[in-house]
């Protein structure tokens, strides 16, 4: 890519960035820093020729498979920790465990969590 193109790309990256709002998609984040562009359905371009000429056009051609979230959301969400209202699915898993992990009726609590340890009582 020369020097030209390179700058160019650069420019119309920033442009899309701005036309998705400028900051990270997950409500109850908004970062402004490490901005990148997530896939959140497929499109053609998963997998094969993802250089950034491809890229940028498959933003703007596919935007609804696109979501702009910060590098640090951009890693949750694609370890399935987050869906894309930010709701937190570690936690939501946690609930369910401790849940279903009861015992008659009393929560396991970890050493960790509280002062008293359930072992001793
Ligand atoms: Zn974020």
């Amino acid at each position: 890519m020369t020097g030209y193109n390179c700058l160019w790309i650069k420019r119309k990256f920033v442009e899309l960035r701005e036309s998705f709002g400028g900051k990270c998609q997950i409500p109850n984040c908004g970062s402004i820093e490490k901005l990148e562009f997530a896939h959140i359905k497929d499109t053609e371009l998963m997998g094969r020729g993802r250089g950034r000429f491809e890229r940028y056009y498959d933003i703007i051609h596919h935007r609804d498979c696109y979501a702009l979230l910060c590098q640090e959301c951009h890693h949750k969400f694609d370890k399935g920790d987050i869906d894309l209202q930010g709701n937190n699915l570690d936690a939501e898993n946690e609930k369910f465990w401790n849940e279903a992990f009861s015992i008659n009726g009393n929560k396991i609590i970890r050493a960790t969590e509280g002062g008293e340890n359930p072992a001793q009582n």
